[in-house]
Parts: structure tokens; sequence; C-alpha cells
């Protein structure tokens, strides 16, 4: 292109040669200095194009060195262009680093980030996005997201301008999803969506809670009401109204235990995890227990205690272990038949832990319910848990416990060979 001005002004000096050949005009010196001008000018005009033409390349290539000819003809123009180039390079790496940082971050999001254009492809999407939809990031770019996405609730709800709308998702493996669509840029959405199956699964178990523990003190509730107004109507002889008295006794203590149960399992959840240097002597919890052991039994069971006087102090919260050997104790003596056998054994671990052991010789429990026993409100045999003043919260209360001490309960048992729970107390625990 640069030599497009310098041809020209070579044919303008050549035209302004024709004179010369003209006899008839007189002022010769005349015409010969403007054709000297005029040729050094087109001379001037090509050489200059050229450099032109030499500069345009090296810009085209602004990685090549400048040739000689431009850096010696443009001298400080050259050095500048180069810096202003070296400047917009830089300018540009950094700007590839600001996005590079800015994409990480997203990525490192826990939530899913898709970006759509105006007709509904996937112009960006992060890893999460990617797990949540079962998309491929690199794959599936420019392909318009409900061709992939085939559920029709996802459809309308990309038809929707309302963006406070959140629209809840079940993925194919279970999930669940909350998504939520916000509008950017000239018709650009972006897709956000989040994994919400555990908070939907905590909430599905305060759900059941509630209405386990309503359905807990509605049933003696009821009871009372009823046994209330027996009394209140009905002319009961006196040994009718003793025998409504020891029944209406028996709900209020039901439902007494159960309000006890559910605050030691609030206060087990809500207090911070016990000091590992309240020691306390192990032997005189166990005289206590056994004491109240033997009470609940009256003579009914034969019970095996360890023999010699242990010389053992366990760390942590005295009256939570009571309330964990205690439950255990108990429920051996609730579910052993009469002239059953219950022992409780302790034992020293070789990583120096204790194994405190209660076992009896009661019905036994199938295998498909072991691993669910410690749920809230689980029971076996709903009846038989109620009938001797069962909560169903007394094994929950025991792993609890296990677990704030760092330790574990372990529960061994089969149909009619009976049962055995092992609270095992961590070595750092024990002296
Ligand atoms: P509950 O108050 O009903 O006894 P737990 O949480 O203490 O509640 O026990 C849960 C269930 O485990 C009981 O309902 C019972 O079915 C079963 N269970 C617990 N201990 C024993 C045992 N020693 N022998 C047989 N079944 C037991």
């Amino acid at each position: 292109m640069g030599l497009r001005p310098a041809l020209v002004s070579i044919l303008v000096a050549c035209a302004s040669l024709l004179p010369l050949a003209v006899p008839q005009i007189e002022e010769r010196s005349w015409l010969a200095a403007i054709v000297a001008a005029s040729l050094t000018a087109a001379i001037l005009v090509w050489v200059g194009g050229w450099r032109r033409h030499l500069l345009l390349q090296w810009l085209r290539n602004p990685q090549a060195e400048a040739p000689d000819a431009v850096a010696r003809a443009w001298g400080d123009v050259a050095l500048r262009i180069e810096r202003l180039q070296a400047q917009s390079r830089k300018d540009t790496q950094r700007e590839r680093e600001r996005l590079e940082d800015f994409l990480q971050a997203i990525e490192a999001s826990p939530n899913g980030v898709l970006l759509l254009d105006a007709g509904a492809q996937i112009v960006w999407l992060n890893t999460q996005a990617a797990d949540h939809f079962g998309l491929d990031p690199k794959r599936d770019l420019r392909q318009h997201i409900t061709n992939l996405v085939r559920q029709p609730a996802f459809g309308r709800y990309l038809q929707i301008d309302d963006q406070d709308q959140v629209l809840s998702l079940q993925t194919h493996e279970g999930r669940s999803l909350a998504i939520q669509l916000r509008h950017y840029g000239e018709g650009a959405r972006l897709l956000l969506s989040q994994d919400v199956s555990d908070r939907e699964r905590t909430e599905a178990m305060r759900r059941d809670f509630v209405a386990n523990v309503s359905h807990e003190i509605r049933t003696p509730l009821a009871a009372l009401i009823g046994f209330v107004e027996s009394m209140a109507t009905l002319p009961l002889q006196e040994h009718e109204r003793a025998r409504v008295l020891e029944l209406m006794r028996q709900q209020s203590n039901r439902m007494q235990s159960l309000v006890q149960d559910l605050l030691t399992l609030a206060r087990l959840e809500g207090s911070p995890r016990p000091a590992p240097d309240q020691w306390w002597r192990l032997g005189d919890l166990l005289d206590l227990v056994r004491a109240e052991a033997e009470s609940l039994s009256q003579g009914r069971h034969q019970f095996a205690w360890p023999s010699t006087a242990l010389d053992v102090e366990l760390a942590g919260v005295e009256s939570e272990a009571h309330s964990a050997i205690a439950n255990l104790l108990s429920n051996a003596v609730r579910y052993t038949p009469e002239q059953g056998q219950i022992s409780l054994s302790v034992e020293r671990l070789p990583d120096a832990g204790l194994m405190i052991r209660v076992s009896d010789s009661g019905p036994g429990i199938a295998a498909e319910h072991l691993p669910r026993l410690t749920e809230r409100f689980y029971r076996v045999d709903g009846s038989r848990s109620r009938a001797t003043g069962g909560t169903g919260l007394g094994l929950s209360i025991v792993k609890h416990v296990c677990q704030r001490h760092g330790g574990q309960l372990r529960i061994e048992s089969e149909p009619g060979k009976g049962s055995v729970f092992s609270l095992v107390w961590p070595a750092v625990r024990v002296r």
C-alpha cells in the first residue's frame, strides 16, 4: 500500500518531463527546475512509502524486532510504538490472569454456575454445575440447555421472568437441587444451582422428630384425659378408683420419662465436648447403677457384677456416663424375661481404652434392626417397649454420650441368643 503514493509521484515527475521535449517553450531553465523538484519529491515520497511499508510489516508482526530501516527512519516513533505494544501485551496478560483468577474463584464455589446466551445456549459452566446437571464442561458448550436438561419443569422455568422464583429439581441420581435464574447483559442469563439434599434430609428428620414427639406425648395424654373423665362422670367404687389412679400414675410417669429423655438429648447435643481432666471413680458409679438395676428387677433376674473392687478412674461427665450405663442395664432388665441372666463386666482393651459390657440372656435382636437401634424412637417391638416404660430414646442417648467422649457403642445380638451392648471409653480418658 505504501508503494502506491510513490508510484503516483514518479508518474507526476515523468509527466513534468514532457515540456523538455517541446521546443516551442523558451524558458527551459525554468522547466528544468520544476522537473528536478518533481523528481526529488517523487524519490522522497517513494522512499517514505517504502519505509511506511516496512513499518507496517513490522507492526503486523510485533513479536519480530524492528528492521534497521524502520528503526533509523522512525526513531522515536518506532520506540514509542514498541513501548506501547509491550504495555498492551502486559495489559492483555494481566487481564487474562484476572479472568483466570475469576474463573478459578467461581470454580471453587460449592454451587453450580452456568452462563447462557440469549438463545439459551451454554456459554460457560463450572464443574459443580456440570455435576449437578450431568453435563460435560467442554463437549456441551454451545449446546442448547433444554436439549441436555430435559425435565419439563426446567424448560418451563427458563421461560419465567421472575428472578426470585426458585426451582426445586430432582436429579436422576436422586439428589435435590435448588435452581435460580438471573438475567444480565443483553438477554444473557446466569443459572445458579445448589445441592440441597442434605438440608432436605435434615428438614425431613426434624419433621419426623416433631411428629414422633407429638405422637409419644399425645398417647399418654389422651389416656390421662379419658381417666380423668371417667373419674369425673362415673360413680366408681373404691377399688375401681384405685385402679384408675394407678393407670393415671403410669401414664404420667411415661410422659415424665419422655420429657426427661428429650431434655437429656437436647443437653447432649447442645453442650460442648466434655473436659478430659474431670476424673471420677468407675467403681462408685457401678455401685450406684447396680443398686438401681436390682431395684428395677425386683429379684426377677440373676445378676453378675465385676468381682474385684475396681481401681479405675474415667474422665468426662460422670452424670452422662451414669445415664448411658443405667440405660443399658434398664434395657437388659426390661427385655429379659424372668429368671434370665444379666451381667456387667469391665475389660481393659489392648490400646489402654476401657470396655464396659452389659450382656443379657434376653430375646436378642434380628440383624436387620441392629444398624437402626440408635435412631430416635426406633423400636423393634413397640408395644413391649411402651409396656415396660420405654421411650425409644435410650440407645440414642447412650450413643451420644459415647461419641461426645470419643468412644463408641457396639451392639452384638442374635435372636434367641441374648444381646451384648459394649460401651468403649477411649484410652486418653482412662487411668
Ligand atoms: P426403648 O426405650 O424402647 O427401650 P431404646 O432406644 O433403649 O428404646 O432401645 C431401642 C430398641 O432396641 C428397643 O425398643 C428394643 O426393641 C431394642 N432393645 C434395646 N435393648 C434391648 C435388649 N437388651 N434386648 C432386646 N432388645 C433390646
